[in-house]
C-alpha cells in the first residue's frame, strides 16, 4: 500500500493545495494531509478550522485522510507507515528550501522519500500567506479558494 503524507500549515487550504492534491490521487493508495500544529506559529485560522475546512474540500475522496501533526514530520510518516510525502513547487525558492528539507527528511524519516509535483502555471502565483494578507485587509479572497 503506498502511503504518502501531505504535510504544511493549511492556513487557509487555498485552490493551489488542492489541484496538487487531486493530481497525486492516482499515484498513491492513500493520501493523509497532515496539518501542522507548531506553538511558536501564530495561526489565522484554528487547527479546528484547517482541518474542517480541507475535509469538506474531499469529503467525496476516500483516498484522503485529514489529520493534525505536532512535530516531525519525518517521524510523523514512520509512524503512519508512510513511504511518501508529497509536496509542491511553485518556484526556485520552493526548490531551494524543499530540496534541503527533503534530503534531510530521507535521513530521519528512514528513507521517506518526498515526490514533488510542479503546480501548473495557473497556480504558482497562489500562497496560503499572500491570501492570509487578502483576508486580513479586507479583500475578496474568493478566487483562490476551494
Ligand atoms: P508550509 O507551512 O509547510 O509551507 P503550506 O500550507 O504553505 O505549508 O504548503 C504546503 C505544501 O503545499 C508545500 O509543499 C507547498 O509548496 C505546497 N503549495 C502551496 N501552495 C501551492 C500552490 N499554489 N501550488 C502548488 N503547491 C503549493
Amino acid at each position: 500500500m503506498k502511503i504518502a503524507v501531505f504535510p504544511g500549515s493549511f492556513d487557509p487550504i487555498t485552490i493551489g493545495h488542492v489541484e496538487l492534491v487531486r493530481r497525486a490521487i492516482p499515484l498513491f493508495d492513500k493520501i493523509i494531509i497532515a496539518v501542522g500544529v507548531n506553538s511558536q506559529k501564530k495561526y489565522l485560522y484554528t487547527l479546528e478550522e484547517r482541518i474542517h475546512q480541507i475535509a469538506d474540500v474531499f469529503v467525496q475522496e476516500p483516498k484522503i485522510e485529514v489529520d493534525k501533526h505536532e512535530g516531525l514530520t519525518a517521524l510523523y510518516c514512520i509512524n503512519k507507515n508512510a513511504q511518501y510525502l508529497l509536496r509542491g513547487l511553485r518556484n526556485a525558492s520552493d526548490f531551494d528550501y524543499e530540496k534541503q528539507l527533503s534530503q534531510m527528511n530521507h535521513i530521519i524519516g528512514d528513507g521517506v522519500e518526498t515526490v514533488f509535483l510542479i503546480s501548473h502555471p495557473q497556480y504558482s502565483h497562489i500562497s496560503s500567506t499572500l491570501v492570509r494578507e487578502v483576508i486580513k485587509g479586507g479583500g475578496d479572497a474568493s478566487p483562490f479558494l476551494p
